[in-house]
């Protein structure tokens, strides 16, 4: 039964011919930070499903607060209407966001909730205080990744996803992404005094009288390869926004609720944003919902009633569904109760340490960490930093041995990433960390 029926799915990313069935892992259950295949076999979740379960499989709060919402009502709309799971997890959110951010607007992916950042800054600068009408464009980065919507897309940079939509997506203005291993601008960090950041504010300075919004992945970009911001980048980038008058909205959907050590990434800047979007851990990994979040000033933007201009026209049928809300209520108490992110230091230290003996492999170029995110780049030459010809699919076939060895993990093209459950407990990690090591010697020695 399961090998016709995995025939019939169109599987995302994946083009399931080139995988025979025994490679394809069928799950059965989950529990804190290992998964089950249906032959019974455990595996450490090594990417919390997808970057999503911050405190793991089956957790119980989680579990016990769907089935009560169940019991209530799964479903009902917040057009017009409201209910308490909404009302509770828009108010819990606000609590712990970076202050200045005031407004909750609901929906229920990481790709609907950046297209809804966009349309929201888009919209206040054509009818903010005085109107901006000329203020319509947006910059983004390089490597960026915000999601599979074509607004998402538009503002992505990553070529492989991108590239063949190009005549459907809306042109933007890209700057140098800091990808400091294979540096754009042939410089070198820390010596190099941020050529990213001077490209960048030649950018700003020369569109500022078009430019609506700046979008960032702040700290990390994830879907590139876990490429790591350096200090200071994502604090300067909050000055030049404010400076140039374009609002900053900041794509927390990957590194949002504790994965970089914080809270939130922004947090470790001291940075608040315009506009954040959130999805994924939201709903601790259990339903889909995400979340823009905005100041009060992009919300006054809107305010008129009477005035169909002022609008803001997004209202999708699951917006704000109960049972997620319930979750996503549930696993912020959690986080609250247990202190989950007090708690993160220790961990992220055992993972740094366990990352050691990896960054020794002679095919591993770089090791880029921070906080519960990881990405081991494999090169074919460490000391040119050439790559693998891509149909080697060096990273594919070390997740595989991976998968023999009882761990899960993704690759993004050779970089191998790791981002556990934050429940992962220590013995976990220092499995998680040998089976890696393993899974690339095997490979490529
Ligand atoms: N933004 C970022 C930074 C992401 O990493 C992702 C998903 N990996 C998205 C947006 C899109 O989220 P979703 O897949 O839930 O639409």
């Amino acid at each position: 039964l399961i090998d016709d029926g995995l025939r019939s799915i169109w599987f995302p990313f994946t083009q399931m011919q080139e995988f025979s069935p025994e490679d394809v892992l069928v799950i059965a259950e989950g529990k804190g930070a290992l998964l089950r295949d249906v032959d019974g076999r455990d595996y450490i979740d090594g990417v919390s499903s997808l970057w999503t379960n911050v405190h793991g499989h089956r957790k119980e709060q989680i579990d016990r607060a769907i089935k009560e919402q169940v019991d209530r009502v799964a479903h009902s709309t917040l057009l017009g209407l409201a209910h308490e799971p909404a009302i509770e997890c828009a108010k819990k959110l606000l609590e712990i966001v970076p202050k200045g951010l005031t407004r909750v607007f609901y929906s229920e992916s990481g790709s609907t909730a950046v297209e809804i950042a966009l349309k929201m800054a888009f919209q206040y600068q054509k009818q903010a205080a005085g109107g901006n009408p000329g203020k319509t464009r947006f910059i983004s980065f390089t490597n960026a990744y915000h999601g599979d919507t074509l607004g998402a897309v538009s503002v992505g940079g990553i070529d492989l996803f991108h590239a063949v939509y190009g005549e459907l997506l809306f042109p933007t203005i890209k700057a140098e992404s800091p990808y400091c291993y294979r540096c754009p601008f042939g410089a070198s960090y820390p010596v190099c005094k941020f050529d990213c950041l001077r490209q960048l504010e030649y950018l700003l300075a020369t569109h500022a009288s078009e430019l609506a919004a700046l979008i960032i992945e702040p700290l990390v970009q994830g879907a590139a390869g876990i490429l790591v911001q350096p200090p200071g980048y994502l604090k300067r980038i909050r000055e030049l926004c404010t400076q140039y008058g374009v609002l900053m909205i900041a794509d927390e959907v990957a590194v949002g609720f504790g994965k970089t050590g914080k809270m939130f990434a922004c947090e470790q800047e001291g940075v608040t944003p315009d506009i954040m979007a959130l999805g994924k851990g939201l709903s601790g990994g259990y339903l889909p919902l995400a979340a823009t979040v905005a100041t009060e000033e992009i919300y006054n933007g809107f305010l008129g009633r009477f005035d169909e201009f002022k609008t803001f026209f997004h209202g999708h049928t699951y917006t704000g569904n109960p049972l997620a809300c319930a979750a996503a209520v549930a696993n912020l108490n959690i986080f609250a109760e247990e202190r989950v992110v007090e708690g993160l230091a220790g961990k992220i230290k055992r993972l740094t340490q366990g990352l050691q003996p990896i960054a020794k492999l002679g095919h591993v170029g770089e090791i880029r960490q921070r906080g519960f995110m990881v990405g081991i780049e494999l090169v074919a030459d460490k000391g040119t930093k050439e790559l693998y010809p891509p149909g080697a699919r060096i990273g594919n076939r070390v997740i595989l041995e991976a998968r023999k060895r009882g761990l899960i993990i993704r690759p993004l093209g050779d970089v191998i990433v790791l981002m556990p459950p934050l429940c992962i407990t220590n013995e976990e990690i220092d499995r998680l960390c040998e089976i890696t090591l393993e899974s690339i010697q095997a490979v490529v020695g």
